[in-house]
C-alpha cells in the first residue's frame, strides 16, 4: 500500500508527527509494535503526565550538541502544547520549577493526540511487527506483518531503551545504523544510582530518608531532594545529575545547602548535645544524621569535636563524595542518553542530511531532557517539525 508518509512508532513524538503531517493533507500511514498507543505518556509523571516545562531551553538538555534542539523548541514551544491542552479543555496545574502536570490523568493526553490523528485521518495501525525497512528508488519500504507499505517520507518515533517491558526495542537505532547515520554512545538517564556493597550496606537502613540538597557533577548542579534506596540514591536530584554521570565518576553532594556548616558546628563547641541530636534543627532525620555521622567517625557531642575534626565535618557537609558503582539501568531509567548523532539530522527539518525523506525524532535522538517536562516537549516539537517537512 503506498502512503505520503510512515511514522514508525506511536508514541509522544510519533503522534505529534502524525497529526501535523495529516493536517496538511498528507496521506500518513502510524504504525506501532504494541497493542496499546504511547504507553510511556500513560505511565508518566505518576500516571498525570507531566506534559511539558515552561522553562524548557536548548540548556536544559543534555547532547553532543544543546544548540541542535533550539530550532525546534522555537517551532513548537511550550505555549503552543499547552494551547493545545486547553483547546481540548484538559484541566493542569503546575507542581514546580515549571513542570506542568494533568489534573486527572495523562490518558487524556493520550486521547488528545489520539483525537487529532483522528481528525487528520492518519491511518494507525497497532500491534504490527516491523520486519524489515528498505528503498524502492525514492521510495522507503516496510515489511510488516501486515503486509508491505510504500512511502516517500519514513519517519522514525521509535523511543529510547528504557523500559524494555512496556515495548522499547532498538529499532530506531539500527535503522539509523543501516542508512549510515551515526549514533552517540547510549546509556541509561534520568536513573536511580547504585552504590558499591560496603556503602550499601552502611546505608541500607536509610531506604526512605529523603532531603534536600545540592548535587554537583562537574560544573553542572541540582537543587532537590535526594533519595536513599536499599540499593543507593535516588529522587529528582539523583535522576537529573545522572543524566550527567559516567561510570567511574563521583558525584558531591551539599548536604546543608543553605548553611554555613562550619559555622553551626562551632556554634556547639561547648556543648554537651549529640550532634546527630542538635541536627534535628536542621530538618535532618535522627537516623540519617546518627548514620551519617557514624561514617564520618563524628557521632560526638560538640565539645569533643576538635577544631580540625569540625573543619573536616564542615567540609564532609558541604562536598559529600559519593562514587556511584553504576545506575539502575533501563529497567528503572525515564531516558536514553544518546541516540542518532544531531551531526547528521538538520534542525529545522530533522531530516537525515544525507538521507533525503528519512526524519527521526524524539527520544532516539541524542537529545535527553532534564527531569520535568523537557522530555515531552523535546517529543512534541520534534514531532512537529517533522510532521510540517515529512
Ligand atoms: P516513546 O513515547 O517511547 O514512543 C516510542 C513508540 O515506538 C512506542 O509506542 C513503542 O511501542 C514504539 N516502538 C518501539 N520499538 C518498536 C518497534 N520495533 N516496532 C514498532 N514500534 C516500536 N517525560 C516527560 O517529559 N515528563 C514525564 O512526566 C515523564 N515521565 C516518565 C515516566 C517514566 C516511567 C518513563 C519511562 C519516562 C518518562 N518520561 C517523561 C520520558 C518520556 O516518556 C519520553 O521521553 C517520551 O515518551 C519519548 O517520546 P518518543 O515518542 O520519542 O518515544
Amino acid at each position: 500500500m503506498q502512503f505520503d508518509v510512515i511514522v514508525l512508532g506511536a508514541g509522544a513524538a510519533g503522534m505529534m508527527c502524525a497529526a501535523t503531517a495529516g493536517q496538511r493533507g498528507r496521506r500518513v500511514l502510524l504504525l506501532d509494535h504494541a497493542d496499546k498507543l504511547a504507553e510511556k505518556i500513560r505511565i508518566s509523571g505518576g500516571g498525570r503526565c507531566n506534559f511539558t516545562n515552561l522553562q524548557a531551553r536548548h540548556d536544559c538538555y543534555v547532547s553532543d550538541n544543546p544548540n541542535f534542539c533550539r530550532s525546534a523548541l522555537a517551532q513548537y514551544t511550550p505555549r503552543d502544547f499547552i494551547a493545545l491542552v486547553e483547546r481540548y479543555g484538559i484541566a493542569y496545574h503546575e507542581k514546580k520549577l515549571g513542570q506542568l502536570f494533568c489534573d486527572d490523568s495523562s490518558q487524556q493526553i493520550i486521547d488528545m493526540l489520539d483525537s487529532e490523528c483522528r481528525a487528520a485521518k492518519v491511518d494507525r495501525r497497532m500491534g504490527v511487527a516491523v520486519q524489515q525497512v528498505g528503498r524502492n528508488g525514492e521510495s522507503f519500504v516496510v515489511h510488516t506483518s501486515l503486509g508491505v507499505f510504500e512511502a516517500g517520507s519514513l519517519v522514525v518515533a521509535t523511543g529510547g531503551l528504557s523500559i524494555p517491558q512496556i515495548g522499547a526495542t532498538p529499532l530506531g537505532y539500527q535503522i539509523a545504523e543501516q542508512f549510515g547515520l551515526p549514533l552517540t554512545p547510549l546509556s541509561p538517564a534520568l536513573v536511580p544510582l547504585t552504590f558499591h556493597l560496603d556503602d550499601a550496606e552502611r546505608f541500607a537502613p536509610l531506604a526512605g530518608v529523603s532531603l534536600d540538597v545540592e548535587v554537583r557533577s562537574g560544573k553542572v548542579r541540582f537543587r532537590e531532594n535526594v533519595l536513599f534506596t536499599h540499593k543507593g540514591l535516588s529522587g529528582p536530584a539523583i535522576l537529573q545529575i545522572s543524566s550527567y554521570w559516567q561510570p567511574g565518576q563521583e558525584i558531591v553532594i551539599d548536604l546543608l545547602p543553605d548553611i554555613d556548616a562550619e559555622a553551626w558546628l562551632e556554634e556547639r563547641a561547648g556543648s554537651e548535645q549529640l550532634l546527630a541530636n542538635a541536627m534535628g534543627e536542621l530538618a535532618w532525620p535522627k537516623r540519617f544524621a546518627e548514620a551519617w555521622l557514624a561514617a564520618q567517625g563524628a557521632n560526638v557531642r560538640g565539645k569533643d569535636l576538635a577544631p580540625k575534626k569540625r573543619r573536616q565535618l564542615a567540609e564532609a557537609l558541604h562536598n559529600w563524595r559519593v562514587l556511584p558503582n553504576g545506575t539502575q539501568g533501563y529497567k528503572k531509567a525515564e531516558v536514553t542518553r544518546g541516540g542518532v548523532s544531531t551531526r547528521a539530522l538538520s534542525s529545522k527539518t530533522m531530516m537525515a542530511n544525507d538521507v533525503p525523506g528519512l526524519f527521526f525524532i524524539g527520544e532516539v535522538v541524542d537529545i535527553t531532557g532534564w527531569l520535568g517536562g523537557y522530555n515531552f516537549q523535546w517529543a512534541w516539537s520534534s514531532g512537529f517539525v517533522a510532521g510540517k517537512n515529512c
